[in-house]
Parts: structure tokens; C-alpha cells; sequence
């Protein structure tokens, strides 16, 4: 009797222990989502677009993901406000949500630039995977950038978030790119600063607060392309931006063929800042 008792007793134990190991290695399995994500998980589309004013050219297309929040508005007042006075830009607001938002709306009615509002959610295989990094606004990159390559044929682009401070002097330098255009950005990591590193007028390599493995260690604020070069050397670079924190920038440079020699320093040959990584504090 005692050793069926205690036989029952070890079983017990042996299938809470099978069980625990199950659910404790399915919580730390990693996330198999693929960088790259399968066409129809992606959707966008277009809520409005107006060129009614117009810019000087070469128009600056400056592609901006946002996200319903309590900052939102006030962070694109300011931005939109900025962008008025540059002069030659066509804003890309595209939305993380699945809808525009009205007050957005009015604000871009207001504001009377050139610009196309979008929706482009980030596609639920990335929100279900609940990833520790969250590849924050490349799905509207992505799809500002598919609109910019339908719909345009010549310009600039350049990818610029909603919360970043930029000086208007950067645009007037953009404007000149005719392949890569790159310049410092202020208030990356503990550095300060990353920037590429000039000699002679080429650029020769980066410094930066987090190289990891990365060919083109920049940050998004920190580059601008031409887009006939951009269709000349990746007619789907729409798609080459990967959903991977920390990678974004790197990987769709490298999906360029880009190289050193095909850099244009900017911001008197990158001593310069002209557009720092500045970050609202979040309330709830
Ligand atoms: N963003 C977004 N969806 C999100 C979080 C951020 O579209 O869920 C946008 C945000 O508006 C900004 C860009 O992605 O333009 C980068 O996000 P954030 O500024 O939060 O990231 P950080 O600058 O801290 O890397
Ligand atoms: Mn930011």
C-alpha cells in the first residue's frame, strides 16, 4: 500500500515537472517572425493627398510615421510648423492604425503643405509576437516609401519621425543629394552624437554608440536618398527595410549596393548637427 502511495505520489510529481518544462520553454522560445513579411500581411492606404501648394524642386519627400497618442498632435504641430518653413517639402504622414486620424486630418488641411496621409499598421504577426524590440514605424516607412516610388518620379527622400528636432538649414542640404546624403545626428546613446567620419571630403567610416554588427551603424535621422538613384539601384527597395529594431537603417542601405565611396557628406563635411534624436516624455 505504502509503495503505491508513494509510487502515485512520484508520478505526480514526474507529469508537474513535464508540464512546468513545457510551458517554461514555450515562454522562452524565440520568435520566429520573419523579417521580411509576407505581402498581403501589409496593409495601407491612402486617406487623402494634396498638392495644391507647391514646392521648389527638388521637393524634399519627408516621410513621417506617427501613432494615435496623447503627444501626437502637439508632436506634429510642431513638426508640420517646421516643415512650412523649409519650403520645398511634401509631407508622407503615415499612420500606424488602421484608420486617420481626423485630428491629423485637420492639422495637414491647416497647415497647407503638400502632403499624402496614409494608414499602414504594423501587420499582426509582429504585434502578436509581442518582440522585446519593437521595430517601431517601419511598416509606415514602408508604405510612405511604396507611395513616394508609385507616384513621384523625381526627389528626395528622406525618413524623419515625429518627435525629432530638425533645423531648417538641413533641408536646403538634403535638397543636393544625388545619390546618399549623410550628416550627424545629436542625442544618439551616451555618445551624443553619431556621425560619420569625414577625411578629405569622403566618408571613410562611423562613429557611433552601438556598432553591433552593422555595416552603415546610422541612425534613420541621419541620411537622405535621391530616389532615381534609389530606383536605380533597388526597384523594390519599398520592401527592403526589415522589421528588426536596431536594423532597419542598416539593411536597407545595404540593399542599395551602397559603399563608402557612394556618400555625400553633408553639414560642412559632417561638423555640423542639424537634427537631433530628441524624445517627448510619455504621460498616460
Ligand atoms: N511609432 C509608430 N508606432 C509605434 C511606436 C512608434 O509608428 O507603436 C513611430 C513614432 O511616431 C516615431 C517612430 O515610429 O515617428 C519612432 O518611434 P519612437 O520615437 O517611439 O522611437 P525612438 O525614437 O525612441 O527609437
Ligand atoms: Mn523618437
Amino acid at each position: 500500500m505504502q509503495r503505491n502511495q508513494r509510487m502515485f505520489w512520484l508520478s505526480v510529481l514526474g507529469f508537474s515537472s513535464i508540464i512546468y518544462m513545457v510551458v517554461a520553454l514555450s515562454k522562452f522560445r524565440p520568435n520566429n517572425v520573419p523579417i521580411f513579411p509576407p505581402p498581403e500581411t501589409e496593409e495601407t492606404s491612402v486617406c487623402s493627398t494634396s498638392t495644391l501648394a507647391t514646392t521648389t524642386t527638388p521637393t524634399i519627400f519627408f516621410i513621417t510615421p506617427t501613432y494615435p497618442r496623447r503627444e501626437q498632435v502637439a508632436e506634429l504641430t510642431r513638426l508640420g510648423q517646421t516643415l512650412l518653413l523649409a519650403g520645398n517639402v511634401h509631407w508622407v504622414v503615415a499612420e500606424d492604425s488602421d484608420t486617420c486620424s481626423p485630428l491629423v486630418a485637420a492639422l495637414l488641411t491647416r497647415l497647407g503643405l503638400p502632403y499624402t496621409h496614409i494608414t499602414s499598421p504594423q501587420p499582426n504577426i509582429y504585434k502578436e509576437a509581442k518582440l522585446k524590440y519593437n521595430p517601431r514605424g517601419v511598416s509606415s516607412r514602408r508604405a510612405g516609401l511604396s507611395w513616394v516610388m508609385e507616384h513621384q518620379p523625381e526627389g528626395v527622400i528622406y525618413f524623419g519621425d515625429d518627435d525629432n528636432t530638425y533645423d531648417i538649414r538641413l533641408f536646403k542640404e538634403i535638397a543636393t543629394t544625388k545619390q546618399v546624403s549623410m550628416f550627424p545626428v545629436g542625442f544618439i546613446g551616451i555618445q551624443g552624437v553619431s556621425s560619420p567620419i569625414v577625411i578629405d571630403g569622403k566618408v571613410v567610416g562611423f562613429s557611433d554608440d552601438w556598432f553591433a554588427q552593422r555595416k552603415f551603424p546610422v541612425d534613420m535621422a541621419g541620411f537622405a536618398v535621391n530616389l532615381e538613384f534609389l530606383r536605380s539601384r533597388n526597384k523594390k527597395a519599398n520592401r527592403a527595410m526589415p522589421y528588426k529594431a536596431g536594423y532597419e537603417e542598416d539593411v536597407f542601405l545595404q540593399n542599395l549596393n551602397l559603399t563608402l565611396e557612394d556618400i555625400e557628406p553633408m553639414a560642412s563635411d559632417c561638423t555640423e548637427v542639424l537634427v537631433w534624436h530628441t524624445k517627448t516624455v510619455k504621460e498616460k
